[in-house]
């Protein structure tokens, strides 16, 4: 066979060889031990949190080594492609923190290792292509898909490994004659690998996460161009983790079946192997038993859902972090205030095996992250949220920066800020009330007062209240209202007898609660009635008494 003939005849427009490459694509000039990482999605537009996972792990890994974090993106399958999906993968990564240094754009390419779109890369995937089959690495197979059905029918009649390969690898072996007429005839092809190895070889192969694994060495005649002279995954994952310049190649465990296949096609295209990371999946809990997270099933893992619910990115990002490295709480604790970057992650202290993602943990994380941001932070991040997610929030607090300043001020600061919220999409039910627009009454007065009475409170109240006494003579009054309308102004002696009284201190403070905010539960009322000013609280307690 004449494998150069054969070369020319399949692919006649590629002029470059694999030095051609080598030398666009040169070493990277990075310090030792800087690591090269990529992410590399398809452009489905989708990303859930076990991808952040994995994209986390690689910028970590490329950041703190002083090396590179690049964006790939895998298009070899136009059938998962979105309109757009590339934006949206680049801007949800950008809002979570994770950026790239260089790599595709939404307008076009970063770096000088492009194109890096793998849809523009035929050229460079044909070279090598080609390049195999000049060394009889490689051949053509014009297999139907029926042809490729047969095969599996029988194989799996005869209870047989599925797959081209041995016998069953009908173009093989096919001399020039056979394959020039199918040319001919305009019938389509794919590449094979002419794999050189043998059913039950196996040897040993160490992953960084997984350790040292068996692996059955590839025996399939695998495809490395699809017809349309396009590799799928595999064949584009050597030759672009090769040229770009990858060191380490973080990846899902999913990922482990192929990789005696890609072990081969490093070795049959001269190249050095990256190192491995095959990163365990993220499971949930459903119904008592762990299961892997399902587009289907779990919307709520969809970055894209996660970030308009309000996870602030430095919460999801710590959260990752707990779940990367096991001892990320215990520096954590130890360095409540370091940025999580000066944690010194390393893939020692990933987990082998699946990693829980615990919601009730986000979202305690949630609550104390949020309740450690400064009040300017705190009105920033909430306006930029709520600009998408809720503009008529975004307008009121924009309207009167002070007044949003304020209600978000409260309980902030010292030694225990308070955690009363745990996303942002929980500013609206915890800030409404500030706002009469969106003032509404959540819970009811208990109807075991009489409305004479609770009226009787509120009308004394707003006569008497007065915004410049401090917050003991403020209780003071309420105490005092409480004493001079039937309440008993003191819990315990409320509590060794109740039926002398109408009710305690805390119903007055209820009652007044209830005017002011609509519901039982509210920040601290003192806070609450200073910034909402004098005038407003106090007509709000008065038409509150005049409406019962
Ligand atoms: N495009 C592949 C995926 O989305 C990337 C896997 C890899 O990182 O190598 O699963």
């Amino acid at each position: 066979m004449d494998h150069e003939y054969l070369a020319n005849l399949l692919y006649p427009d590629i002029d470059t060889v694999p030095d051609d490459m080598e030398k666009a694509y040169p070493p990277r000039d990075l310090p030792e031990g800087a690591k090269v990482t990529r992410f590399a999605p398809s452009p489905t537009g989708f990303i859930h949190l076990g991808n952040l996972y994995g994209a986390l792990t690689d910028e970590r890994l490329a950041h703190q080594s002083g090396g590179v974090f690049f964006l790939r993106i895998e298009d070899t399958d136009s059938k998962r492609e979105v309109e757009g999906g590339v934006e949206l993968i680049i801007d949800m990564l950008d809002k979570f923190g994770i950026h790239f240094d260089e790599g595709a754009t939404s307008d076009g390419d970063n770096g000088s290792y492009g194109p890096y779109r793998q849809s523009r890369r035929k050229k460079v995937y044909q070279t090598y292509a080609k390049d195999l089959v000049r060394k009889g690495l490689a051949y053509p197979c014009f297999c139907t898909p029926e042809d490729l059905n047969a095969i599996r029918e029988e194989q799996e009649r005869e209870k047989l490994t599925p797959g081209y390969y041995g016998k069953w690898a009908k173009w093989r072996d096919a001399d020039l004659d056979s394959i020039r007429r199918e040319l001919d005839a305009g019938r389509p092809f794919v590449l094979r690998l002419r794999s050189e190895g043998h059913e039950g070889d196996s040897f040993k192969f160490d992953d960084l996460v997984k350790g040292k694994i068996d692996i059955t060495a590839n025996f399939i005649d695998h495809v490395l161009l699809k017809s349309d002279g396009i590799p799928d995954y595999h064949f584009a994952h050597a030759v672009d983790d090769h040229l770009m310049r990858t060191t380490h190649v973080v990846r899902d465990e999913s990922w482990l079946p192929s990789l005696p296949f890609h072990i081969e096609l490093f070795r049959v295209l001269g190249f050095r192997m990256p190192k491995y990371i095959h990163t365990a999946q993220v499971l949930k809990l459903d119904d008592g038993k762990k299961r892997k997270l399902s587009k289907r099933k779990d919307p709520e893992f969809a970055m894209s859902f996660f970030y308009s619910r309000g996870y602030p990115a430095e919460v999801t990002l710590e959260y990752m972090m707990t779940l990367l490295n096991s001892n990320f709480e215990e520096w954590r604790n130890a360095n409540p205030d370091l940025p999580y970057t000066d944690f010194p992650f390393t893939v020692k202290k990933m987990s082998p095996s699946g990693c829980l993602f615990d919601f009730d943990k986000l979202n305690d994380i949630s609550r104390t992250v949020i309740s450690r941001f400064s009040t300017e932070k705190m009105y920033s991040s909430s306006v930029e949220w709520a600009r998408e997610f809720d503009p008529e929030l975004a307008d009121l607090f924009t309207a009167n920066p002070d007044y949003a300043k304020a209600i978000l001020s409260i309980g902030r600061g010292g030694k225990k800020p308070r955690k009363d919220i745990t996303v942002f999409s929980d500013l609206r039910s915890y800030a409404d009330f500030f706002f009469d627009g969106l003032f509404v009454q959540k819970d009811p007065f208990p109807d075991v007062f009489a409305t004479e009475k609770i009226r009787e409170v509120l009308s004394l109240y707003a006569d008497e209240y007065d915004e410049s006494e401090d917050r003991d003579m403020w209780f003071a009054r309420i105490k005092s209202i409480a004493e001079r309308t039937g309440f008993c102004p003191d819990m315990k002696e409320y509590k060794a007898a109740p039926e002398l009284y109408a009710g305690s201190v805390a119903d007055v403070s209820m009652f007044i609660r209830l005017a002011l905010t609509g519901r039982l539960n509210s920040p601290d009322m003192y806070d609450v009635m200073h910034i909402l000013g004098r005038d407003r609280s106090v007509s709000r307690i008065r038409k509150k008494a005049e409406e019962l």
